[in-house]
């Protein structure tokens, strides 16, 4: 391949390159795209699909939200293999101190204009039958969905493929900067502008920035339809999900549009191994069982790890990266990439083509971290 010059150069294919691909291909830009595996292999391939709003901080619920407004724009053009179901979420507690940030949320969300519902010991029982009796309740929150990440990012490629992108796979980048991709079999691609989209590797094509590998375990069943209805979530995976050291797990499962059902969540920093750790998944399972106790009852048909891109502030890296101009970053979306992919990229292109973004861009730009870790 010899030098070719494009507008822009997307470095990785998961749910958030093919998103930004798309987007700079819609703003009528000449587009490739890269990626040393598959479309939609890497994390994308592990994540576990939930479209959710949270609220862990003002700057997550404004991209969530945005994101998640998107995905249901973009629900009639999604072919059926997306598996694009809004199934809501129900956020359980178990007891009456959870109860108290089920209001908190419910106060959060509505506030903001996110419909919600609490639900109390009864009307949760009668939702999810197959959750254990006792627990004090939960909070519905009907647009949440879910969806079948690596066909979602594969629908993001081909739109873009649609609108006169390039798509190039197989081809690894060693090296970006200066309006040139690098890649390893020599070849250079030249562009204005250059996206690092490569999840939890990005700093190795981009010095200076700070995402950590935070594994995850998930477990799916074969089918039995209707044993779920919705994304159940402990609240207290909250607690979990903010404990940036040790190791945790947390009641997570998700009805498939298939009738299978998918059971998470573990987080784990300093793991790098993708193999199967079983004393992590063994306690995620026994979380599981402590709110459902019929999972027990369920064949298992497979499980697998992945890598979330974890930032220390816990908001993906979105836009100019420093010390480069042709370089941007579209990394570090810990475990709400899939949710938050398509908001990252209308972000993206907005700032690069200096149009109005419809949520300010500035607590995801990659300054503000180099700016705490100078005062850390
Ligand atoms: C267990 C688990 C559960 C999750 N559940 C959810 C969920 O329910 N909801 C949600 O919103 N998110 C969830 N996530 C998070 C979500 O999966 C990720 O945030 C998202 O997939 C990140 O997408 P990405 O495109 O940034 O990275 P990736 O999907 O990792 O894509 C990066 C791509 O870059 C390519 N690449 C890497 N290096 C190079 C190179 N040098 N040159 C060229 N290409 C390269 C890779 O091959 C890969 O295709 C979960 C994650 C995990 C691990």
């Amino acid at each position: 391949m010899g030098k070719v010059a494009y507008d822009a150069v997307v470095v990785g294919c998961g749910i958030v390159g093919a998103a930004c691909a798309l987007e700079l291909a819609r703003r009528g830009m000449r587009v490739v795209a890269v990626d040393r595996g598959v479309v939609g292999g890497g994390a994308t391939a592990a994540g576990m699909g939930h479209i959710v709003v949270m609220d862990d901080s003002d700057a997550q619920f404004a991209l969530t939200r945005y994101s998640q407004q998107l995905w249901h724009e973009l629900r009639l053009d999604l072919p059926d293999d997306v598996e694009y179901e809004q199934c809501g979420t129900i956020w359980v507690a178990a007891d009456e101190e959870e109860m108290t940030e089920v209001r908190r949320k419910h106060d959060y969300y509505r506030s903001r204009g996110v419909p919600t519902e609490i639900l109390d010991s009864r009307l949760l029982k009668e939702l999810e039958p197959n959750l254990r009796e006792g627990l004090a309740g939960g909070l519905l929150v009907p647009q949440d969905g879910v969806l079948y990440p690596p066909c979602a990012a594969r629908f993001l490629i081909e739109t873009a493929q649609e609108q006169g992108a390039k798509v190039k796979i197989g081809a690894e980048a060693v090296q970006i900067g200066r309006g040139c991709v690098r890649l390893s079999d020599g070849a250079e691609i030249t562009a204005g502008i250059i996206v690092n989209a490569i999840g939890a590797g990005a700093p190795e094509l981009t010095a200076g920035i700070e995402i950590k590998k935070r594994k995850g375990h998930l477990v799916i069943t074969d089918r039995y339809p209707g044993f779920v209805g919705h994304q159940l979530v402990e609240l207290g995976y909250l607690k979990s999900a903010h404990s940036v050291s040790s190791d945790s797990v947390a009641f997570n499962v998700q009805p498939r549009r298939t009738g299978q059902i998918l059971i998470g969540s573990s987080r784990q920093f300093g793991s790098e191994g993708s193999e199967v750790d079983n004393s992590i998944l063994a306690r995620m399972l026994q979380r599981a069982q402590e709110y459902m106790p019929a999972l027990r009852s369920l064949s298992a048909i497979r499980v697998w790890t992945g890598f979330r891109a974890a930032t220390p502030d816990k908001l993906p890296l979105i836009g100019p990266a420093l010390g480069d101009q042709s370089v941007f970053l579209a990394a570090g979306h810990e475990g709400l990439g899939i949710t938050t992919s398509l908001a990252t990229a209308r972000l993206l292109a907005d700032h690069i083509t200096g149009a109005q973004t419809q949520i300010p861009i500035e607590p995801y730009l990659p300054s503000r971290a180099t700016k705490e870790y100078v005062h850390a």
